[in-house]
C-alpha cells in the first residue's frame, strides 16, 4: 500500500460518512427515493473530490516511487477500480479549471458526475485539437441539466463534431483499431461473447439485429437479451448456409439409445436434435463413423434443397409456415416434415419454410408441425413439463 503523507485513517473517513450509512432499515417506504437522490449527490461530490486529488497525484512521480508504471495503474490497483474509472477520474480532475460552472452545478445537484465526466472529455478533445482551442462550457451545461447522461453523451459527440470534425474522425479511427471480439468457452459447452465495437460498427450491427430481435408474434415471451442473441445467429445464417463439418454416427443421427453426441468443428459437441435441424437445410459435410469410430462415409450432404426447389418453396410458402409467423422467405430454412434420416424425401410435399426460431422449436424445442388432412399446417406443443419450464408461464401455444 502506498503510504501517502497526511493520509486520513480509514476509520476517520467512516466516522465522517456515518450519517449516510446504515440507514437501510430505518427508512419508511415514502423516504427511499429522496434518500437515494441525496446519497447519489454525496457520492458525486466524493467523486469530484477524488478526481481533483487523482489529477494532482498523477501530476507527481509518487506512482513511480511506489513502483507503478503509471498513475492510472497505481489508482487502478490501490483504489480497486477499473482502468477506465482511473483514467476518467484523472481526466476530470485535470480539466476542472475549465469547468467552474459545471462544478457549481454538481454541488447544487443539477447535474451528476456522469455529465461532468462527459464535459471533461469535450474540454480535453477541444484542447488537443489542432484547429479548435476555445471551449465555452455554458451552452453544453444548460443542456446537461436537462438531459440524462445517456442523451448528453450524444449531445457531447455532436458538439465535438461541430467544433472538431477531424479530431472526432481520428478518435473514431482509433475506435476501429480497438475493435475485437472474443468467443470464450464456458461451462456446459456454452460460449460467452465479449468484445468492443466502434460507434459505426455498433450502429451497423444494431441496425441489422434490431428488426430481427422484435417479438415474433404475441406468444413470443423471450426476453430482449435472448431475442438479440437469436437475432445474431439468424443474421450469421442469413443468405449463406453454414457449411458445417459434422462428425457423427448413424446411431447418433437416429437418436439410438447410448449413441454419442455429434462433434462439430469450432464448437463443443451438439445434441442429435441440433444436428438434425442443421441437416434439414445446410450444406452439411458429413463424416459418418461406424460405432467402432471407423470413417465410413465422407461427402456433401445430398439432402440439401436445390436452388429450383427453394424458388418453388418461396413461391408456395411466401415465408415462415408456422401459424402466425410473418418472417419473409429470405429469412427461412427448408424443413423436412419427415426428416430424411427417418426416410423423408427431399421434395416439395415434405418441405416447408421455417424461420430460425420456429425451426429451432420443431427440432430442439420439442414442438411438432403436422399437416392436417385439408393441407393446413398445425403446431403441436410438447407435452413434457421440461419444455413448459423453458417456455415460461406466459407462453401461449401458437
Ligand atoms: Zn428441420
Ligand atoms: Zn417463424
Amino acid at each position: 500500500m502506498f503510504a501517502g503523507e497526511g493520509e486520513p485513517a480509514s476509520d476517520d473517513l467512516i466516522a465522517r460518512l456515518a450519517p449516510y450509512l446504515d440507514r437501510r432499515d430505518g427508512l419508511a417506504d415514502g423516504e427511499r427515493g429522496a434518500w437515494l437522490v441525496k446519497l447519489r449527490q454525496a457520492i458525486d461530490l466524493l467523486e469530484l473530490e477524488f478526481a481533483g486529488i487523482a489529477a494532482d497525484f498523477a501530476g507527481t512521480d509518487a506512482y513511480d516511487r511506489a513502483g507503478s508504471v503509471s498513475a492510472y495503474d497505481w489508482i487502478r490497483h490501490n483504489c480497486k477500480v477499473s482502468g477506465h474509472v482511473a483514467y476518467d477520474r484523472v481526466r476530470v480532475g485535470e480539466h476542472l479549471e475549465q469547468l467552474p460552472n459545471a462544478c457549481l452545478a454538481l454541488f447544487e445537484g443539477s447535474i451528476g458526475f456522469g455529465h461532468l465526466s462527459l464535459l471533461a472529455g469535450v474540454v480535453k478533445a477541444v484542447q488537443e485539437s489542432p484547429t479548435s482551442k476555445h471551449f465555452d462550457e455554458d451552452p453544453l451545461l444548460a443542456l446537461a441539466a436537462a438531459e440524462t447522461v445517456s442523451k448528453f453523451r450524444y449531445t457531447c459527440e455532436r458538439a465535438r463534431h461541430a467544433g472538431d470534425p477531424d479530431g472526432l474522425a481520428f478518435e473514431q479511427l482509433k475506435g476501429v483499431e480497438a475493435r475485437r471480439l472474443e468467443l470464450l468457452p464456458c461451462e456446459d459447452g456454452l460460449f460467452s461473447l465479449r468484445g468492443v465495437l466502434d460507434p459505426v460498427g455498433a450502429g451497423v450491427l444494431r441496425t441489422a439485429l434490431e428488426p430481427l430481435a422484435k417479438r415474433n408474434g404475441r406468444s413470443d415471451s423471450r426476453h430482449r437479451e435472448r431475442r438479440l442473441a437469436d437475432a445474431l445467429i439468424e443474421l450469421a445464417q442469413h443468405g449463406r448456409k453454414a457449411n458445417l463439418m459434422v462428425t457423427t454416427s448413424l446411431e447418433t443421427l437416429l437418436n439410438a439409445a447410448g449413441a454419442s453426441s455429434a462433434e462439430v468443428e469450432f464448437s463443443t459437441p451438439f445434441s442429435t436434435k441440433s444436428v438434425e435441424r442443421l441437416a434439414c437445410d445446410c450444406t452439411l459435410t458429413r463424416v459418418l463413423l461406424s460405432p467402432e469410430s471407423v470413417v465410413i462415409d465422407v461427402g456433401r450432404g445430398r439432402r440439401v434443397v436445390s436452388p429450383s426447389q427453394r424458388r418453388a418453396l418461396q413461391r408456395r410458402d411466401g415465408g415462415c409456415c408456422w401459424p402466425g409467423c410473418d418472417r419473409p422467405a429470405s429469412w427461412t430454412d427448408a424443413h423436412h416434415l419427415v426428416h430424411w434420416v427417418r426416410g423423408g424425401t427431399t421434395d416439395l410435399g415434405n418441405l416447408v419454410l421455417l424461420c430460425h426460431r420456429h425451426h429451432w422449436l420443431v427440432h430442439e424445442g420439442g414442438w411438432q408441425l403436422v399437416r392436417t388432412h385439408d393441407g393446413r399446417l398445425m403446431s403441436v406443443a410438447p407435452a413434457c413439463d421440461f419444455w413448459e419450464r423453458i417456455r415460461g408461464p406466459d407462453w401461449v401455444a401458437a
